[in-house]
């Protein structure tokens, strides 16, 4: 096996043991992203000597016996470009910020530094994480390791691509209606997007700030386990991050007994829309499940149908108020301004700078976001998708007093080819109908693999995702189950 082919935690017992040195991990990382990179596409930005440095740093760490119980320490990743990084280039893949180098980290590169990282880099995204695809960069579109036609999903694609093709052994992504889950799932890792408020949101470059979760994308539970351990907590930057106590979801997990674990499986997912492979593998897990000691529960959620329709007038709502920062003149967008002769005024520039920064999906949801919020249609669109948010966040609660933990295919197709969908935004929206529900309401859910499936259009066996939801800052359960259902083995 290949050095970056590693988990997290076999990486850390052979640094630990001094089998091996954090400079040889990071190399043979780089060395992979070299290899492969012009064909996949995850990086927008590789940070090599970067990487290197912190590498030497962590090796020297290892070597003094210091931290012996940072499995972090050393461990190469990839970030997304909507996460920021101190004095490292951060665009959200977007043309108006692609000068823009932060002052500042987000807090949870503060916290993963401070255990010894290794950031080899920033990954493609949909542009602001505007998408499904990350055919929305501004930049270029990233490729599914798996079939490099099919795109890895989105918007965290380039941090799924680079976790499943083994360019690092882990990645930092933010989910706000699934952009977490539907990329594992396409590109066959696992993708843990935690409760709102469990990870703080400081640092992001936000979209839907009521929705925004940072989470994680890893190459098997264990170490998504480990990563929201170090990861999750209350941070006084963001008012709306969670002083509950963190569990350690590590050795919870650890218990691999799922005894009577009440598993709901809700109606109204298993539709006819769903290909019938994906409804066969996601039946299948549940089946494994109950063999090994759960108990399987027929739900309903039944505002289900509302989800994606309510999400598409709040997410853009917010969008329209967050992306209205972005002037031309603050982070860094040099373009109109170093052709000052041709500017007129201020408004000048922050005219020419909007129209020729951002992208048509970030213009399409402005507009879209400003309508629903304008005065007249606000009653008609935002107040009423908030009611019926309330509503959908009540199937759950209802739910969680039947079931422990929810069960339910990540998305209804494997990964489709690129540009199937590109000329038809509303079929891109489509694809977030088994993730917008569990934005909404606030809940935990994961995504990991259960099995292949050939597309209608393809050859390639594909990889298919399952999605475990637990209750509000319920993890440990629902990563419980996950790590369960994996070391079933297939
Ligand atoms: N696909 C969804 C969208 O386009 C989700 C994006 C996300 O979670 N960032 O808005």
């Amino acid at each position: 096996m290949r050095l970056n082919e590693l988990t997290i935690t076999e990486a850390s017992d052979r640094l630990k043991n001094r089998d091996l040195s954090s400079v040889e991990l990071t190399t043979a990382c780089l060395d992979e992203i070299k290899k492969t990179d012009d064909k996949i596409k995850s990086f927008i930005t590789v940070t090599e000597n970067y990487a290197l440095l912190q590498a030497e740093k962590a090796d020297r760490k290892i070597k003094s016996g210091d931290e012996k119980d940072n499995l972090l320490l050393g461990i190469p990743c990839s970030i997304k470009d909507i996460i920021l990084t101190k004095n490292v280039l951060t665009t959200a893949a977007s043309n108006i910020l692609k000068n823009y180098i932060p002052p500042y980290d987000a807090t949870l590169i503060s916290k993963l530094k401070n255990r010894g990282m290794v950031m080899l880099g920033k990954v493609n995204c949909d542009a602001f994480a505007h998408g499904s695809s990350t055919e929305n960069s501004d930049f270029f579109t990233t490729h599914n390791p798996w079939d490099l036609e099919r795109v890895p999903g989105g918007s965290s694609g380039g941090s799924a691509s680079s976790v499943a093709s083994d360019q690092c052994f882990y990645s930092i992504g933010t989910d706000t209606g699934g952009s977490i889950r539907q990329p594992a799932a396409f590109c066959g890792v696992v993708g843990l997007k935690p409760t709102y408020g469990r990870i703080s949101r400081y640092g992001l470059i936000s979209m839907t700030s009521s929705t925004d979760c940072p989470g994680i994308m890893a190459k098997n539970v264990s170490d998504a386990a480990l990563l929201l351990k170090e990861l999750a907590g209350k941070d006084k930057m963001d008012a709306t991050s969670s002083d509950r106590k963190v569990d350690d979801y590590f050795e919870f997990i650890k218990n691999e007994n799922i005894e009577g674990l009440k598993i709901g499986v809700p109606k109204e997912y298993f539709i006819e829309e769903l290909d019938s492979k994906i409804k066969n593998a996601v039946q299948n897990a549940i089946e494994k499940l109950e063999k090994l000691g759960a108990e399987i529960v027929e739900i309903s959620l039944p505002h289900t149908k509302y989800a994606v329709p309510t999400y598409y007038i709040i997410m853009p709502s917010e969008v329209s108020s967050n992306l209205a920062r972005f002037d031309g003149i603050k982070y860094g967008y040099s373009e109109v301004k170093s052709q000052n002769s041709k500017v007129k005024s201020l408004e000048d520039v922050y005219l020419k700078s909007r129209a020729n920064g951002f992208g048509s999906e970030a213009k399409r949801r402005i507009i879209l976001g400003t309508y629903a919020l304008s005065s007249g249609y606000y009653d008609a669109y935002y107040l009423q998708a908030q009611k019926a948010r309330a509503l959908i966040k009540k199937d759950f609660d209802n739910a969680f007093e039947k079931v422990d933990v929810i069960i339910i295919p990540t998305s209804p197709n494997v990964a489709f080819k690129i540009g199937e969908h590109s000329d038809n935004p509303l079929e891109l929206y489509m694809e977030d109908i088994f993730l917008s529900a569990a934005s909404l309401a606030g809940v935990p859910a994961i995504s990991i693999p259960c099995g292949f499936a050939k597309p209608k259009n393809g050859n390639v066996e594909m990889p298919v995702g399952m999605q475990i939801i637990g209750k509000h800052f319920d993890e440990k359960t629902i990563l419980k189950t996950a790590n369960v259902y994996e070391k079933s083995g297939d």
